[in-house]
């Protein structure tokens, strides 16, 4: 059977963890599991290396992760923790001597559009800016081969996509999940999840909230991602039940598809 890996680049939420100027245990914990960048996971299949979100922390990602290539970057939504490394596709761009595609919602490519005006209106010549080709998603899609379904959430009153590919998917940041798209994510063997805290916020899933669709929908594993500092690795995992982890930068597994 078919099968990806999946790398968890960044598991931290948007301030990453440890938050700068912030002395609490978790930030000033020595175990790597508690160094969390923003959050993106990248799917490596068929020689192709796909990137979901482009985070401030891309470059350092990438160079952890050793990507040498990337084929394509899916944008989950225009939110800064997931769009601001955009501008380091350049150096694919020179190595592969081409564009890379780039899949977002209409709304997410508007954000783009505005946020990175020099990529699209080529405003500064002589300079080498990112090449990309923005491509609208609008329903399951296939990308190299591979069957990517598109996962409509809300993050508080904004929409956001999770994606299912295979028997795995990736949901961050959002604060509920519509019954049509509930009905994409059963027969899981791996969910990637928004858990941000304890404390309720008005655009992520709690702890609570996220265990409670997991209890819902039965995935085989489930992985809580954008997390904060107030979720120490350690002492977060010991109350989760066993098929619930907190997922960690540099968490790798397979998934068929
Ligand atoms: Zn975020
Ligand atoms: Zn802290
Ligand atoms: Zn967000």
């Amino acid at each position: 059977m078919a099968s990806l890996q999946l790398t968890v680049l960044g598991s931290g939420t948007s301030m990453g963890v440890p938050t700068l100027a912030c002395h609490c245990a978790v930030c000033e914990s020595t175990d790597p599991h508690d160094q969390r960048t923003r959050p993106s996971v990248l799917l490596s299949y068929c020689g192709r290396n796909v990137v979901i979100d482009t985070t401030p922390d891309f470059r350092s990602q990438a160079l952890r992760a050793r990507i040498d290539r990337l084929d394509a970057v899916i944008f989950t939504h225009g939110h800064a923790d997931h769009v601001m490394g955009l501008d380091d596709v350049r150096p694919y761009n020179l190595k592969q001597k081409s564009v890379v595609p780039v899949y977002a919602a209409s709304e997410t490519l508007a954000i783009l559009r505005r946020r990175f005006a020099y990529i699209f209106e080529n405003t500064q010549p002589g300079s080498t800016p990112p090449l990309i080709e923005p491509r609208t998603i609008d329903g399951p899609f296939d990308l190299f081969s591979t069957r990517i379904v598109p996962v409509p959430a809300m993050h508080g009153p904004q929409p956001v996509l999770g994606f299912r590919f295979g028997n795995c998917a990736y949901l961050t940041d959002f604060s509920s999940v519509p019954e049509t798209s509930r009905a994409l994510l059963r027969g899981l063997d791996d969910f990637i999840l928004d858990a941000l805290r304890y404390v309720p916020h008005p655009m992520h899933s709690t702890v609570a909230q996220s265990l409670a669709l997991v209890d819902e929908l039965r995935p085989k594993r489930a992985w809580f991602t954008h997390i904060c500092h107030d979720l120490g690795h350690k002492q977060t995992n010991a109350k989760l039940p066993q098929n619930v982890r907190l997922a960690y930068d540099g968490l790798q597994f397979e998934v068929a598809i």
